[in-house]
């Protein structure tokens, strides 16, 4: 098939424009476009379509010689619009398409489960099992463009300071970070795992790539239901050699930053669909240590001794006096996972850190161990056996530079953004214990 053949396949249905490219300097002109109905209302002898694709939405008026072609259509049918531009009275529109055919590409049922013009409000659960259509709602579409440009970001940022982006495996044959959660599966008559986080693996590709990055989905059996948790999440994990956990807080602060900039000036339309305003935190972000977090807590009568952790009911009211992201360093080191290392001047504290936005945790990160010696030591201490991690450890004999890292969950960095207090609104299909389809 030659080339030019495979381009007016690829024009089929003749589309001339998407919505958004229509222009009031176009009068006259006769266009095609393409997409669903998103009202219909007739007045006298003429019927006003609103008809929409993913750019923009036109109005459309029918006149009688036209009329026939309303027959088969409802709201939200698919269709394909020929006709000339014209000027209007709408309030709405500066211009609209005077049909001259109207073709009905596929039919929408009626009623439909959810109604995609939000006009009537669907709880999360009957939206979550008509997602796709649920994606006909301006709001919704603006969280995932919002997340798509958010991505691309983050993406610019780290390629910026010459990360490189890797993807790891998924299925493993170990547990990485211990037994808790995990996700167990029959891998061809084996034990195998679902990955929590590429944790080990982009550990050790700073041997040879020094900083990389990944952007995937991990897997935790969470059982506990809330709004922060899905089984199923986006990460995005960076692990830099020659660097400290101070070193990748900046990172980490810059990212978002930018994250916000360039959501903000890509994402005005989406902004407005969402009545919010995103702007960018001012930076540095602030940073207090685990013992004042305890100080704080004291203030409100949660008396915690030095090792204990900071469970949901802490945060929340850690959250209620601390807006806005902020750090929290200086944790206990037996708070954090065996690959952390300690902190040189005082080894019950840890080179770690995490970031918070008010309550909720949005990504945890620190300064690695880099001797091997040292990590089997770590992982007798947390009651795991060392010879389960026989391939990492071999390794930290190959020249394995110092290294730092974080893992920043992304689904919660979008329900920060987007001002949604539930991570499932910011997921196309979430996982969780009670929701496996579709
Ligand atoms: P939490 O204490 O909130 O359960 P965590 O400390 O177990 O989180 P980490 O192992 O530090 O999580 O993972 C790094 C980041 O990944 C977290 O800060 C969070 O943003 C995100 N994350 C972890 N688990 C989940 C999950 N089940 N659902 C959504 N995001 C998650
Ligand atoms: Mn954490």
């Amino acid at each position: 098939m030659s080339l030019k053949k495979r381009g007016s396949d690829f024009l089929q249905f003749n589309k001339t424009h998407d919505i958004e490219d229509l222009k009031p300097s176009m009068i006259g002109q006769e266009v095609i476009c393409c997409g669903w109905i998103e009202d219909m209302r007739k007045l006298g002898k003429m019927t006003f379509l609103t008809v929409r694709d993913v750019t923009g939405i036109a109005q459309v008026i029918v006149k009688e010689e036209a009329q026939k072609y309303l027959e088969e259509l409802a709201r939200q049918c698919v269709v394909r619009i020929k006709g000339k531009v014209q000027e209007t009275k709408a309030k709405d529109f500066v211009f609209e398409i005077n049909a001259q055919s109207i073709e009905l590409l596929a039919k929408a049922i009626h009623p439909l489960p959810i109604d995609p013009i939000g006009r009537l409000e669907s709880n999360i659960d009957n939206r979550l099992n008509a997602r796709a259509l649920d994606l006909r709602n301006q709001k919704t579409a603006a969280i995932f463009k919002i997340r798509h440009h958010a991505l691309a970001s983050i993406r610019k940022s780290l390629a910026g300071k010459k990360f490189i982006e890797i993807t790891t495996p998924k299925i493993i044959g170990s547990a990485s970070e211990g037994g808790a959660n995990l996700f167990s599966l029959d891998y061809f008559g084996k034990q195998a795992y679902l990955a929590q986080s590429p944790q080990l693996y982009k550990e050790q590709m700073t041997i040879g790539l020094e900083r990389v990055f990944e952007i995937s989905t991990f897997y935790r059996a969470e059982k506990s239901h809330t709004v922060r948790h899905l089984s199923e999440f986006t990460s995005v994990d960076i692990e830099a050699a020659f660097m400290d956990y101070t070193d990748v807080m900046n990172i980490l602060e810059s990212l978002i930053v930018n994250v916000y900039n360039d959501v903000s000036a890509n994402c005005k339309k989406e902004q407005e669909e969402l009545e919010i305003k995103i702007d960018a935190p001012s930076s540095p972000f602030e940073c207090i240590t685990y013992a004042q977090a305890l100080e704080l807590l004291q203030k409100h009568d949660v008396k915690l001794n030095f090792g204990d952790d900071l469970q949901d009911a802490h945060l929340r009211i850690l959250g209620k006096y601390r807006s806005g992201f902020y750090f929290i360093v200086d944790w206990p080191l037996k708070l954090k996972p065996f690959y952390i290392h300690e902190k040189d001047d005082d080894p019950t504290l840890s080179k770690s850190f995490d970031l918070q936005y008010g309550y909720l945790e949005l990504s945890s990160g620190g300064t690695r161990l880099h001797n091997p010696e040292k990590i089997k030591s770590r992982l007798k201490e947390q009651g795991l056996d060392p010879s389960k991690f026989a391939d990492h450890l071999r390794a930290f004999e190959w020249g394995m530079p110092p290294h730092a890292g974080w893992g920043l969950g992304l689904d919660r960095l979008m329900a920060t953004i987007t001002k949604i207090d539930n991570i499932r609104e910011v997921v196309l299909y979430p996982r969780d214990s009670e929701r496996l389809a579709p």
